[in-house]
């Protein structure tokens, strides 16, 4: 340490400030970090089952992907990664298809044995060549897949993730997902995907685990802690920091209805519900994202969306037209706010997956340390 030790308060024991709190605990800094949960770890959390032994992802599953070699080298550092790939299969109009949609999808729904040059000029086909830039998840899936696709696949279960029409939801939402003209069935594209052997816990514990981080739960934040703080980095919601005092942004929450079963309920760890009248989007069966364990007993989630209410815990950020104002507005009052940075999902309300917030968050501790060192040389 060349500069002066400085005390940092990080609000929220998730990936952000546990990526934060050691990369600054590691440049000599003193880092407090703080939860209001009974456990570290935030969304990422898990445990295992007690009645079958699985490790279960509470608050829904969580699989590691990445292009980022230093993410992947990071994470790898504290965990053992076991090799894993997601292989999503859709319940839709009585039949099982395989996602994220590929050459085996179009095939069977349209009843055909097309090649991939065949499936793309028959897809071409399907689209609606008029949407020349899709705004709207519904434009962007009229484009690119049509409509019979369109309404077996994405419109019933988008409508029940987001509580929403489509027409509503910006196209980007959908463009997460690939249309693949090959049998192709990995749900992500990227070169590093695995799980963590003993889950996402013991991960993050290992990345708290060191002599300059104090981790306190159970314990609420509150604005008297920070007068001698020198700086905090806050991973609560962005409006919760400003007691929600322009109003509240919206975010999709998730109930989850838990059962057990003898033996192997669904043969995947992840099953979607295409169509409206079933109430839930997915069920996950929780041992299937750990096929290196064993166990007799299978644990599974049938997972419901609906709008968050205060007091419940906030999924998906939503960020429809009348969010993406009051955002703006908060944003503003972020940056008017000195000594305190807002990070991750909840502090900057972006939807992100796990890699690209332990990006941010180092990056966002190596900026801190910039600034620190430029401080003390002033
Ligand atoms: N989606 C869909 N049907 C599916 C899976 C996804 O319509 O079977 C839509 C849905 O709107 C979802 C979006 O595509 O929010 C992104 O899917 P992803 O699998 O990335 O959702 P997440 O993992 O974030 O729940």
């Amino acid at each position: 340490m060349t500069g002066v030790a400085k005390q940092i308060l990080l609000v929220g024991a998730g990936l952000s400030g546990a990526v934060i709190g050691r990369k600054l605990a590691e440049a000599g800094h003193r880092c407090r970090i703080i939860d209001a949960r009974s456990h570290i770890g935030g969304n990422c959390y898990t445990e295992r089952d007690p009645e079958t032994g699985v490790m279960v992802h509470v608050y829904g599953p969580h699989i590691f992907h990445t292009d980022d070699a230093e993410v992947w080298a990071y994470v790898n550092r504290f965990a053992e990664f076991m090799p894993f790939q997601n292989r999503v299969k859709t319940t839709a109009r009585g039949a099982v298809y395989s996602l994220p949609m590929n050459l085996l999808t179009i095939n069977q729904f349209f009843g055909k044995t097309l090649r991939p040059d065949e499936a793309r000029a028959f897809i071409a086909e399907q689209a609606d060549i008029s949407i020349t830039d899709p705004q709207s998840f519904e434009e962007q899936a009229l484009r690119f897949v049509g409509r019979d696709l369109y309404e077996a696949f994405f419109k019933g279960y988008t409508e029940k993730q987001w509580g929403c029409s489509p027409t509503e939801l910006p196209a980007s939402i959908l463009k997460r997902l690939p249309v693949r003209f090959n049998y192709d069935d990995n749900y992500f594209f990227h070169r590093f995907q695995g799980m963590p052997k003993d889950g996402y816990t013991p991960l993050i514990e290992a990345i708290l685990d060191h002599p300059n981080i104090t981790v306190e739960l159970n314990t609420a934040f509150s604005p008297d802690m920070v007068d001698a703080q020198d700086q905090v980095f806050w991973s609560g919601a962005l409006d919760g920091y400003f007691e929600y005092k322009l109003g509240r942004l919206g975010y999709r929450t998730l109930d989850f209805e838990r059962f057990t079963h003898h033996g192997d309920y669904q043969g995947c760890a992840v099953m979607n519900y295409g169509d409206r009248d079933v109430p839930f989007t997915r069920i996950t069966e929780h041992k299937h994202f750990a096929p290196w364990e064993s166990h007799d007993g299978s644990v599974c989630y049938r997972e419901y969306s609906r709008a968050a209410e205060p007091g419940d815990i906030p999924y998906y950020p939503i960020r429809l037209v009348e969010e993406k104002a009051l955002l703006e507005e908060y944003i503003s009052l972020a940056e008017a706010t000195p000594g305190v940075t807002f990070v991750g999902r909840l502090g900057t309300y972006r939807y992100l997956d796990m890699d690209v917030t332990i990006r941010e968050a180092l990056d966002t501790a190596d900026a801190f340390l910039a600034a620190a060192a430029g401080e003390k040389t002033m």
